[in-house]
């Protein structure tokens, strides 16, 4: 009944200052990955994230998306910086793309920094930025119009923040990825106070993450990993090789503790893997003693008992330390009878095939293998429902936009926030390239769009493949494809000789020479129509219509659609 009251007042005293916040997601709406949002007060632009994306079963030949930057481009001059929420590829991974365009500062925290570094020192070619600025959970700073406050979170990567964005029309707290662990191993629980104090100020709209939404309850404590890890090595017998997300440094070093408690050494497979390792340890977040790390070229010198191998390929990557392994085509080291291989991470929706592929080789090859649905070898990193619902009651936000996730995982997050008493008509699923405003006396207005589908990425150019590119490919690879290739007499305007009918991938070799056969009769029947109306025969045979024509006698004789193209000499 109050919060009714407040509205109508609210409603009646409206008036425009021209004084809004822009908020627009150039990703991570509807979708998981290429995380991006865009916040504009008057002159000033800042970007929280800048991610990728990769493509899904009907994008062949795409190697990753990242979103567009044409908003950017158009307000180039107003931006002021890129804040980082934390290190994972679906918020760093188009960084290298939108440094080579914009020279602007990048604002990260310690381990989420490094491994910023290590992506653009892998660039190629190589992408250098002389403003990337160190910020640490607790850190507050002004750029432009924006008070900015970083606040730590717990997740399944060190370093990751929140982010409190105050403008003079009110804040944005923004969770960034997030789960409420309160026995976290190294680290401190997530900053329950700071949010909570926050909220108290006044939050006027939480974008919080809801790749869990669907999930009731509470996150698995990293913790929990720890005791389950100790149960497998207590019974295992030979090596033990652990494949998981080499970011996770938690995970890393609960491994490499379980290792030491038991006398195991611990070998680290996979580039990726040994770069994280680095990049911690020169931060100080690794402990463990010198002697518990060996390497490959030792590897022979110690009993099987005593071994852990920490390796990449928890999602069945083909290059990847574990698939090299299952496949034995590593250098060193191969699976053998007795190991015991525990898959300490979740299935990516659309791996899952690929990881399968793995198992089946790994316990062909003799080996014992634990996975997820098996045993607690995983905890996710992502708040579930409980904890979500926390995040909103210590924010209690006027306005609620649930962000990374699918549509499905949207929608629950917003009936979560529905069932807690935000109103509906507070509540937004937005999508990408959507701006939104928020006005000085608190309404929401969508003011248009800008361009949010994201850019696809093939090879290492950038926007050369759009939409009809990619139906090409799949309509290639679907139906196959049929030539015609054309020899003209220009000085009589006829076909000289047969016209030549090739196919790839479009139908059996059997039943290919009648169809050839009959491709080349329509061919030299529309040639002598045109013939006898006098039609110049070069212009017409190159047509969108002459191939429209081929491709209709095609789907008669066979009810297929090929990708037909049509080449005419003249002699
Ligand atoms: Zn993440
Ligand atoms: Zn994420």
């Amino acid at each position: 009944m109050s919060r009714k009251k407040k509205e109508e007042i609210e409603s009646t005293s409206k008036k425009n200052t021209g004084q809004n916040i822009r908020v627009i997601p150039l990703g991570g709406m509807r979708e998981i990955g290429k995380n991006m949002t865009v916040f504009e007060y008057g002159d000033d632009l800042i970007v929280i994230d800048c991610g990728m994306a990769f493509p899904d079963t009907r994008m062949p030949g795409i190697d990753i998306i990242i979103p567009d930057f044409h908003y950017l481009r158009e307000n180039r001059d107003k931006i002021r910086g890129i804040l980082i929420t934390h290190g994972h590829e679906d918020h760093i991974g188009a960084l290298p793309w939108l440094l080579k365009e914009f020279d602007v500062p990048v604002y990260a925290t310690p381990m989420t920094m490094k491994l910023i570094e290590i992506k653009l020192e892998n660039t190629r070619p190589k992408v250098e930025s002389k403003k990337l600025q160190v910020v640490r959970a607790g850190d507050s700073l002004s750029i432009g119009a924006f008070g900015i406050e970083f606040i730590h979170v717990n997740h399944s990567i060190a370093d990751a923040v929140s982010i409190a964005l105050t403008t003079p029309v009110g804040t944005v707290f923004f969770t960034g990825d997030f789960k409420i662990d309160y026995t976290p191993t190294t680290v401190d629980p997530i900053d329950l106070g700071k949010i909570a104090e926050i909220g108290n100020r006044g939050v006027l709209a939480l974008i919080s993450e809801s790749t869990n939404a669907e999930r009731p309850g509470h996150s698995l404590s990293e913790r929990e990993v720890g005791k389950a890890f100790k149960d497998i090595f207590s019974e295992a017998a030979g090596r033990i090789i652990v494949a998981t997300f080499s970011s996770n440094v938690f995970r890393l070093q609960q491994v490499i503790s379980t290792a030491e408690s038991f006398g195991r050494k611990v070998l680290i497979l996979g580039r990726s893997m040994l770069n994280v390792f680095e990049a911690a340890n020169s931060l100080g977040y690794l402990s463990y003693q010198p002697s518990t790390i060996m390497d490959i070229q030792s590897i022979d010198s110690f009993p099987a008992e005593e071994i852990v191998i920490l390796a990449t390929g928890s999602q069945g990557e083909p290059m990847s330390a574990l698939s090299r392994l299952a496949y034995s085509e590593h250098r060193s080291t191969e699976i053998m009878e007795g190991d015991t291989v525990i898959l300490s991470s979740s299935m990516i929706p659309g791996n899952e095939e690929a990881i399968y592929r793995v198992v089946n080789e790994l316990f062909m090859k003799g080996a014992q293998v634990i996975y997820e649905s098996l045993s607690e070898v995983h905890a996710s990193g992502h708040a579930c429902q409980d904890e979500l619902k926390q995040i909103l009651t210590l924010t209690k936000p006027r306005y609620f936009i649930p962000s990374h996730g699918e549509f499905r995982m949207l929608y629950r997050h917003a009936e979560l926030a529905s069932k807690m008493g935000i109103p509906n008509e507070r509540i937004v699923l937005s999508k990408n390239g959507e701006i939104l405003e928020f006005s000085e006396d608190g309404s929401l207005n969508f003011t248009g769009y800008t361009e949010g589908a994201g850019i696809l990425i093939d090879g290492s150019g950038m926007g050369d493949v759009d939409e009809y590119v990619l139906n090409d490919r799949l309509r290639l690879a679907d139906e196959g494809v049929v030539s015609v290739t054309i020899v003209i007499d220009a000085q009589v305007n006829r076909l000289y000789g047969d016209p030549v009918v090739q196919a790839k991938g479009f139908i059996y070799e059997s039943e290919m020479k009648h169809v050839i056969e009959l491709c080349q009769e329509r061919v030299k029947e529309i040639a002598g129509e045109l013939w006898s109306k006098k039609k110049p025969l070069g212009a017409h045979m190159t047509s969108d219509d002459m191939k429209d024509k081929i491709q209709k006698t095609l789907f008669e004789l066979t009810r297929r659609r090929p990708v037909v193209m049509v080449a005419v000499v003249a002699i």
